[in-house]
């Protein structure tokens, strides 16, 4: 009954995406992990409760439901380990705050997602660790930032919201070289579109939150280490009390088995919609990977095997004192495109974006950034939809 791991190696995404952590014949063949609520485990005796001999010890230490799911991301990441925490930005302020001490130097890339930086600016400031942003298109150039103190290199590929690409294999090199722990926000490729231990990374991040839950209601974040990095990770999550929630943990797993079909879904139709945007006179630029003309494209086609579902355009807009008003006439103007933060789910989002902390990738001169999420509903009906924001924003 149970997939042997080596049939499923070899197997194409889909068919381990129906098969990671997946053990019917461990809960009397039933197709899922039971969902598992605890705290406390019993030990059958003193001696073993002493040497704590036994799989299950305490509940904040896994259960079933959560070794199902982080041997079904392990499986994905090619990762020693993984480590699961209550969202996304959790997962990048475990392992900092694991990494990381007093008097450290840590290198942010400037095109991070905007509350990762505030965490460092503020309480990771506060805590004596000296943060610095560099450019995303840095590449091998980050030798030049390298200091004898610097524990930490963190990437994100494509950056939020502007999505420019990073040599993720380059700046992995130079950091080891120098004693530095490689981190990476993975969450728009996923580990479908892109592994990166596989690049040299040392731990994964992922908001779960977005393509693993695909529906717009649960919060978690994945940590994925390899083996030189998992024991401090995990002492971290442990140190600090975090860890994963049973029934999130459950609907995450649940929410994986359709990932690879909802992402060639919006895959497609974000293509389709981005490469028409491109060729709309009232739109600027769009900035999205896949497009051939987009700066780092190269580096894209060269690492990741696909793309996901957003993007960002920039309204062309003549004096910077309308790129306000024209941009929520777009977006107000919009029936099937919600107005909401986050992405990843079943129904398109939009916003418009605010680049006003960024110190080098600054935000683009011609027009407000407006950011896409596409779901998975009809391409023509959201194109009818974008039309009838441009037509709001040209009478405005
Ligand atoms: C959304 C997001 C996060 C944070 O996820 P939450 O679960 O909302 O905290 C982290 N990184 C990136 C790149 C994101 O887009």
């Amino acid at each position: 009954m149970a997939k042997s791991p080596e049939t499923l190696d070899e197997a194409g995404v889909n068919t381990r995406l129906a098969h990671i952590g997946n053990r019917p014949g461990d809960y009397h063949g039933f197709v899922n992990p039971p969902v598992v609520h605890a705290s406390t485990v019993l030990f059958p005796d003193a001696g073993t409760m002493e040497r704590r001999a036994q799989k299950y010890t305490y509940g904040t230490r896994g259960t079933p439901t959560t070794d199902a799911l982080c041997e079904a991301i392990d499986a994905l990441e090619g990762s020693a380990g993984t480590i699961l925490v209550p969202t996304g930005l959790a997962a990048v302020t475990v392992p900092f705050l694991g990494f990381l001490s007093a008097g450290d130097h840590a290198l942010i890339v400037d095109s991070v997602y905007a509350p990762t930086r505030h965490f460092c600016d503020t309480m990771l400031s506060r805590l004596g660790v000296d943060v610095e942003y560099y450019d995303p298109g840095i590449g091998a150039g980050i030798a030049a930032r390298m200091r004898p103190n610097t524990r930490l290199v963190h990437t994100e590929a494509p950056g939020s919201n502007t999505f420019e690409m990073q040599d993720i294999g380059a700046i992995s090199t130079v950091a080891h070289a120098h004693g530095a722990v490689v981190a990476m926000d993975n969450t728009w490729a996923t580990p479908l579109y892109f592994r990166p231990l596989d690049h040299g990374v040392d731990l994964s991040i992922h908001a779960a939150t977005k393509y693993p839950s695909g529906h717009s209601d649960i919060l978690m974040g994945t940590v994925s280490a390899n083996a030189a990095c998992l024991g401090r990770l995990k002492e971290a999550a442990i140190t600090l009390g975090i860890c994963g929630a049973p029934d999130d943990s459950y609907q995450i797993l649940r929410g994986l088995r359709t990932m690879g079909l909802r992402l060639e879904r919006h895959q497609a139709a974000a293509l389709e919609l981005a490469t028409w945007l491109s060729q709309r006179d009232e739109v600027a630029r769009v900035l999205h990977p896949a497009l051939p003309d987009f700066p780092g494209h190269d580096l894209w086609k060269r690492d990741f095997k696909g793309a996901s579902g957003i993007f960002s355009f920039v309204l062309k807009v003549d004096t910077q004192a309308a790129f306000k008003r024209k941009a929520h006439a777009f977006l107000d103007a919009l029936r099937i495109f919600g107005l909401g933060y986050s992405w990843g789910g079943y129904e398109s989002l939009a916003v418009h974006v605010n680049l006003s902390d960024r110190t080098i990738a600054k935000a683009p001169s011609e027009g407000p950034v407006l950011r896409l999420q596409i779901g998975l509903e009809d391409v023509p009906d959201l194109k009818r939809d974008l039309e009838a924001g441009f037509a709001a924003a040209a009478g405005v």
